[in-house]
C-alpha cells in the first residue's frame, strides 16, 4: 500500500475513534431504535456530547430514509450550519459541494443533488416551506437548538407539526441542550413523542465574580482574559471570551494581538482566533484547529459558542454576561446589548468543563447574577413579526392568530405586524395577500427592505437599491484606529453626502467596485473601511440581484442606477421605510435638534444619532425616513435621509393624509 492510502486510512481510524468517544456514541442503537419508532424524538444532551454531528450522521448511515429523500438539519445561527456541515462532512470523509452533506444559509447554498444530509439555518427551512408547505424533499427534518427559541424554530414546530398532520412517512427530532422539554413533549403530544436524555460528563468549574460592577467590559474582559494566561503558565487550556457582537470582537482582537507582542519572554504565546458570522468560512473553521505546542488560543465569539458550537481545548471561560439580541424597545425593535440569563450564564460556564476541571469568569457581582432572569425571553415574545406573519400567510395560513404557536406571541404585536403589512401593501382589506405581498415573500429581506427594492425597480434605481440594502446588511463598514480616529474621519469625509447616511454608504460602495479586484484590499486599508464587511457586502448584493432578477421583466431595470440623482433612491426608501418617518419639532441647530416619529400610536421624541452625516449639518431638514432606532441613553435615529413630505403623501397616501392634517 502506498504511503498517501496509509495515512488516509490513519486518518479515518482516528476520526472514527474521536466519534466513537463522544458520550451519544453509546446511544447510538437507542437513538436509532427510537427514530424508527416514534415520528417525534426529543433528545436532550449537554453541549458538546455530540447531538449535532452525530446524530444525522447515525441517521444517514442506517439508510432509514427514503433515497429520494433529504435529511434536513436546522440551525439558529450560520455560522453554526456551516462549520457543523463542513465538520460532519470531513467526519465522513467527504467534501461539502460533491458529496453528501451540504449546508444551505442565507446568501450560500452549497446543496447539490447529491445532498443528503442538509444542514441549514431554521431561517431558509422556512422559505423552503413557503414552497412546500408539508416539506416533502425531507423524510427527516431535524430542529436543533431547540432551547434557543429562535423566531423561526418556533415557526418550524408549527410547520413540522402541519405537516407531519399530512406525511405520515415524516419524521421529527427535536434536539435540545437543556432538560426543559415539557413544551415540545406537550406541543407534540398527538404524535406521542418520545424523550430521550443522553447523561452528559461534566468536570467541576469554579466560578469566579467580580467585587463590583465594572464600568468598561472591554478593557475588563482583556485584563483578566491576560491575567488568565500569565497565571496559569502550565495548563495551556484555551481560554473562550463572550462578546457582544463583530465590533467588540474585532476590537479585542486588535488588543490582544497588540498585548501578545509585548508578553514576557518566559510567557506562553498567544493565539487570538475569532469566530462571527460575517468571517470568511476558512477563517471560521480556523478556531477548531488545536493551538500549536506552547500557544494558548484565546477564542473570541459571540453567543454562538454558548451552545451551537463546541470548540475543543477550552478551559477558561471569560463572560461578562452580555449579549445583543433584537427587541422591542417602546414600539421599534432594535438591536440591543442586554444581561444573559441565568440559564445562559451556566451554559456559558459549563464550556470550561467539558474535557476537565475549568474557570469561569463572570465579570460582574454575584448580587448582579441573583437578579438576571432564570430563562431567557422567547425570540417570538421579543420581536417584530412582520417576517413571519408574512410567511404564514404564504404558506395558505389565514388565521394568524389561531395559529398553532409553540408559544402564543403577544396578540398585539401580532395584530401590529398585520396592520403594517397591510400598510406595506402585503395585503388586501379581507386580510388576504396581495401578489405584491407574496413577491415581498420571495425576497431574502425584511418586508421594508423588499418594498424598497420593488420601489427602485419601478423607480429605475435598482442597482442604487440594491447597494443599498446589502450595505445595510452588514455591521460595520468603518473602522477608526484609536491612534488614527482624526485620519479614518477625515478619509470618511470623502463619501460623505449631504443626502444622508444611506446615499454616503452607497457612495462608498461603488467606490469600492469601481477599483480593480486586486487592488480593493489596499482600498480598504487606505480607506479605514472593512474589507472582509465588503466582501461580504459584495456577496449579498449579488445574490439579492439574483434574486431581484426574478421579479424584473428584465435584466436591465435590475442593473439600473439613477445616479448622480439621489431622488429616486431616497423616494425608494421612502417606499418601504414611510412608516419610520420623522419630522422637526425644535432648534435650526442639527446636533441640537429634536425629531419625533409620524407613524407610531405613541410619538416618540429622538435624536439624530452622532454617527450621521446629518448630524452637523444645518439647518436640519424638515423631514427625515430611518432605517433604525438606537437606544443607550436617549433614542437616537441612525441611517437617515432627509426626504420631502410629498413623498410621504406619494408613497402612502391613506397613510400621510391623516398624519398631514395632524400636523398642520
Ligand atoms: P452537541 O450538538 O451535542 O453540542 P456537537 O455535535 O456540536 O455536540 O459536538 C461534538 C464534538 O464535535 C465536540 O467535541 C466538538 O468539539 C466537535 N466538533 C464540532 N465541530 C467541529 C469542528 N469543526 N472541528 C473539530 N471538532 C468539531
Ligand atoms: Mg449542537
Amino acid at each position: 500500500m502506498d504511503a498517501k492510502k496509509t495515512r488516509e486510512l490513519d486518518a479515518r481510524e482516528a476520526m472514527a475513534k474521536v466519534r466513537a468517544s463522544l458520550p451519544i456514541f453509546q446511544w447510538k442503537k437507542s437513538i436509532l431504535d427510537t427514530v424508527r419508532n416514534s415520528r417525534v424524538v426529543i433528545v436532550v444532551g449537554e453541549t458538546g456530547s455530540g447531538k449535532t454531528t452525530q446524530i444525522p450522521q447515525y441517521i444517514f448511515e442506517s439508510k432509514m430514509t427514503a433515497p429520494t429523500k433529504r435529511i434536513a438539519v436546522t440551525q439558529p445561527r450560520r455560522v453554526a450550519a456551516i462549520t457543523v456541515a463542513q465538520r460532519v462532512a470531513e467526519e465522513m470523509g467527504s467534501v461539502i459541494g460533491t458529496g453528501p452533506v451540504g449546508y444551505c444559509v442565507r446568501f450560500d447554498d452549497t446543496t447539490t443533488p447529491n445532498t443528503k444530509l442538509k444542514f441549514m439555518t431554521d431561517g431558509m427551512l422556512v422559505r423552503e416551506a413557503l414552497l412546500s408547505p408539508s416539506l416533502d424533499a425531507y423524510s427527516v427534518i431535524v430542529l436543533d437548538e431547540a432551547h434557543e427559541r429562535s423566531l423561526q424554530t418556533d415557526i418550524l414546530f408549527g410547520v413540522v407539526k402541519r405537516a407531519l398532520a399530512v406525511r405520515k412517512d415524516l419524521r421529527v427530532v427535536v434536539m435540545s441542550a437543556t432538560l426543559d422539554v415539557g413544551l415540545f413533549e406537550s406541543f407534540f403530544k398527538e404524535s406521542a413523542p418520545a424523550v430521550l436524555r443522553i447523561p452528559g460528563r461534566m468536570h467541576p468549574v469554579e466560578i469566579f465574580y467580580t467585587a463590583k460592577a465594572l464600568p468598561d467590559y472591554l478593557d475588563a474582559v482583556l485584563v483578566t482574559t491576560l491575567q488568565i494566561h500569565l497565571d496559569n503558565p502550565d495548563n495551556n487550556g484555551s481560554v473562550l471570551v463572550f462578546l457582544t457582537g463583530q465590533d467588540d470582537i474585532e476590537t479585542m482582537e486588535g488588543l490582544l494581538t497588540d498585548y501578545g507582542t509585548r508578553l514576557p519572554a518566559t510567557a506562553a504565546k498567544l493565539l487570538v482566533c475569532p469566530i462571527f458570522s460575517a468571517m470568511p468560512r476558512e477563517a471560521q473553521m480556523l478556531a477548531f484547529e488545536p493551538a500549536p505546542r506552547g500557544v494558548r488560543k484565546v477564542i473570541l465569539a459571540t453567543n454562538i459558542a454558548e451552545t451551537s458550537i463546541t470548540i475543543n481545548g477550552v478551559r477558561f471561560v471569560v463572560d461578562a454576561g452580555l449579549v445583543k439580541q433584537r427587541s422591542f424597545v417602546g414600539h421599534m425593535e432594535h438591536l440591543q446589548v442586554e444581561s444573559i440569563s441565568q440559564a445562559q450564564a451556566w451554559q456559558r460556564s459549563g464550556r470550561a468543563g467539558r474535557e476537565a476541571p475549568g474557570v469561569c469568569y463572570r465579570l460582574f457581582p454575584e448580587e448582579k447574577f441573583e437578579e438576571l432572569e432564570p430563562r431567557a425571553v422567547p425570540e417570538i415574545k421579543r420581536v417584530s413579526l412582520e417576517v413571519v406573519v408574512l410567511q404564514l400567510k404564504v404558506m395558505g395560513i389565514d388565521d394568524i392568530i389561531g395559529f398553532d404557536f409553540i408559544e402564543r406571541p403577544n396578540t398585539n404585536n401580532l395584530l401590529k405586524a398585520l396592520e403594517k403589512l397591510y400598510a406595506l401593501g402585503a395585503f388586501n382589506t379581507d386580510g388576504s395577500l396581495t401578489p405584491r405581498g407574496r413577491t415581498m415573500a420571495s425576497l431574502p429581506v425584511d418586508p421594508m427592505c423588499a418594498v424598497m427594492l420593488l420601489k427602485a425597480l419601478e423607480l429605475g434605481c435598482a442597482a442604487d437599491a440594491l447597494s443599498v440594502v446589502a450595505m445595510l446588511s452588514v455591521e460595520s463598514i468603518f473602522y477608526s484606529p484609536r491612534e488614527q480616529k482624526e485620519k479614518a474621519a477625515s478619509s470618511r469625509a470623502q463619501f460623505v453626502s449631504v443626502d444622508g447616511d444611506q446615499i454616503m454608504l452607497l457612495n462608498v460602495f461603488n467606490a469600492y467596485n469601481q477599483t480593480a479586484s486586486k487592488q480593493r484590499g489596499k482600498w480598504c486599508r487606505d480607506h479605514f473601511i472593512n474589507h472582509r464587511a465588503m466582501q461580504r457586502v459584495e456577496k449579498v448584493r449579488e445574490q439579492l440581484t439574483g434574486y431581484l432578477s426574478k421579479v424584473a421583466e428584465t435584466d436591465a431595470v435590475v442593473t439600473a442606477s439613477a445616479l448622480p440623482d439621489t431622488v429616486p433612491v431616497r423616494k425608494a426608501i421612502v417606499a418601504g421605510f414611510f412608516l419610520n418617518a420623522a419630522m422637526r419639532t425644535k432648534s435650526a441647530l442639527m446636533s441640537k435638534a429634536s425629531f419625533q416619529t409620524m407613524c407610531n400610536a405613541v410619538k416618540e421624541d429622538v435624536k439624530v444619532h452622532p454617527s450621521s452625516v446629518l448630524f452637523m449639518r444645518n439647518p436640519p431638514p424638515r423631514y427625515v425616513v430611518f432605517n433604525e432606532l438606537v437606544f443607550t441613553s436617549k433614542h437616537y435615529i441612525r441611517n437617515l435621509v432627509p426626504i420631502e413630505k410629498d413623498w410621504l403623501v406619494e408613497a402612502a397616501p391613506q397613510f400621510f393624509k391623516k398624519v398631514d392634517q395632524m400636523h398642520q
